[in-house]
């Protein structure tokens, strides 16, 4: 009646406080079925919830810091069992602690269970092993490329071996090698066992198989490697109970169910670990590499685009120089083009209108004359007795008198649009367009008497100095040719030599 009582009141504590939520129980079956006696089973559910603590061993059991999660084959048999047993627990938050530390807060009493660990005669006199829930081995591990001669443990005697401090194989080790030689580290990390190993503090490494290969697929791992699996010691890990009484009897309830648990689920699940990090650490990997050739990518871009832009630019730049160029050659073309002109319509010597230029005018200018009947005059200059200046003075002062002449010429025949000429020789001819006969005449008297007046000598003529004959021809009317015109020019300039020279003879044709 007492017991049944008992088991009444543990029922309605547990239904009060179920078992904490767990997963992964479903990974573990029975092979064969358990029983719980009601009593012991109302003891479990009346205890308070069992204070877990986790060491960082993969695949037995890991912490996800991303997922704030406990997993792990351990984990997963803890979970099955107690939800069997009405237990319940908690897995304690991880802290700096070392597995050493770990151990001794079971120890205490300060946590109730530690998973996962391998057994020895220390640990068991001061605290509660379950039976083992998966073996694994210990390796040794070494800097990449180097491969010492190790077959087994007695091989590592002329090593400095490196190991995690507390671990049960850390008594196995010091049997064989030395104690100087023989190095605990706190962990593995920066400034622990496997940076040791990398700065030749010491040869080798000892740390459990599963674990390594897992870390190895970490990029900081990648420098070291297995050398050798201790398959000669392998460790057996289970839970390690405080050894409280009433965690005896969860002990044994425990190892009732270990005995005949199926865990190939569990194993199945976690054991894949290696795979996950590969698989993690390739995808990370090929991200980073599409990230780096999207930027390589990008970088090309902008200097294939800046460089094209400079060559554009540098082409456009070359564009305008030479249009530039273009330009002042063109314009120094049209300036050589002009004087050319100007060349061919000069004479060189004095400066006047070519004999050239005047033909063309005449022409046009008896053009008009036909059209609009104004009066066209010509005046043809020559020279008194020039042949004397050349025999008497020389040809140079000749060319003077020629300049001096034409300065006459054009000074007395002002209007834009008269045109005094060189004709040829000691020949000059005025194209006076709108003049009439009278005032040809007149102009003519103008050169004549503004030549006498210069008074250049001209010592072997008839009164000492230059003079010049001028023959005027003016068109009034009627249908006379150009050529007409200057014929009688020509005709009035020897009328005026012969009678007598520096005289202006004139005719009008009507
Ligand atoms: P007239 O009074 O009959 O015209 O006698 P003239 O001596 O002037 O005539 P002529 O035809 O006998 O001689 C013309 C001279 O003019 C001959 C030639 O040497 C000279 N003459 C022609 N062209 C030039 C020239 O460009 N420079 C110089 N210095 N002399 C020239
Ligand atoms: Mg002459
Ligand atoms: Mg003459």
């Amino acid at each position: 009646m007492r017991r049944l009582g008992l088991a009444l009141c543990a029922a309605w504590l547990a239904a009060l406080s179920p078992a904490l939520a767990c997963e992964g129980g479903d990974h573990v079956r029975l092979t064969q079925p358990v029983e719980i006696e009601a009593q012991e089973l109302a003891a479990f559910r009346a205890m308070a919830p069992l204070r877990v603590l986790s060491v960082d061993a993969p695949p037995m059991a890991r912490y996800d810091r991303r997922k704030d999660q406990h997993s792990g084959i351990g984990v997963d048999v803890l979970c099955f069992i107690t939800q069997r047993l009405g237990l319940r627990y908690e897995i304690l938050q991880p802290q700096d602690l070392t597995v050493a530390e770990k151990i001794r807060q079971v120890q205490d009493g300060r946590a109730d269970v530690l998973i996962p660990l391998s057994e020895n005669a220390e640990r068991a006199e001061r605290g509660l092993f379950t039976r083992p829930f998966y073996e694994s081995h210990y390796a040794v591990i070494a800097r990449k490329g180097w491969r010492p001669e190790i077959r087994g443990m007695a091989d590592l005697a002329p090593f400095r071996v490196g190991v995690i401090k507390g671990v049960a194989f850390e008594a196995l080790l010091n049997e064989v090698v030395a104690a100087d030689r023989l190095m605990a580290f706190d962990d593995i990390s920066s400034a622990g066992l496997f940076q040791a190993l990398r700065n030749g503090v010491v040869d080798v490494a000892v740390f459990s198989k599963s674990i390594f290969d897992e870390k190895r697929y970490l990029h900081e791992y990648f420098d070291l490697e297995v050398v050798h699996t201790l398959h000669d010691a392998p460790r057996a890990y289970g839970f390690y109970f405080n050894p409280s009484p009433s965690n005896q009897r969860i002990v044994q309830a425990f190892n009732r169910h270990l005995a005949v648990l199926d865990l190939s689920g569990a194993v199945a699940a976690h054991e894949d670990g290696e795979r996950q990090f590969i698989e993690r650490y390739v995808a990370q990997r090929s991200q980073h590499l599409f990230w780096q050739m999207a930027v390589g990518a990008a970088v090309l871009l902008v200097l294939v685009l800046f460089l094209a832009l400079r060559r554009y630019h540098r082409m456009l730049l070359r564009l305008a120089q030479s249009n530039e160029q273009i330009l002042l050659q063109q314009h120094a073309l049209e300036q050589a083009n002009q004087e050319l002109r100007k060349l061919s319509q000069t004479d060189g010597l004095t400066g006047l209108a070519n004999r050239r230029q005047f033909d063309h005018a005449l022409l046009r200018e008896h053009a008009r004359q036909q059209r609009t009947g104004s009066p066209l005059s010509l005046l043809m200059t020559d020279l008194d007795h020039f042949k004397y200046v050349n025999d008497h003075y020389g040809h140079a002062i000749g060319d003077d008198y020629l300049r001096t002449v034409a300065r006459v010429l054009q000074t007395s025949v002002p209007r834009v649009t008269d045109l005094a000429a060189r004709y040829g020789g000691e020949e000059f001819i005025c194209l006076l367009p709108d003049t009439s006969a009278e005032d040809a005449h007149m102009l003519a008297e103008r050169i004549r008497q503004g030549v006498s007046e210069l008074g250049l000598p001209n010592a072997l003529a008839d009164g000492g100095r230059l003079t010049v004959s001028v023959g005027v021809a003016t068109l009034e009317g009627g249908h006379s040719s150009a050529a007409q015109l200057l014929a009688q020019a020509d005709e009035q300039l020897y009328a005026a030599k012969r009678a007598g020279r520096d005289r202006v003879h004139g005719v009008v044709l009507r």
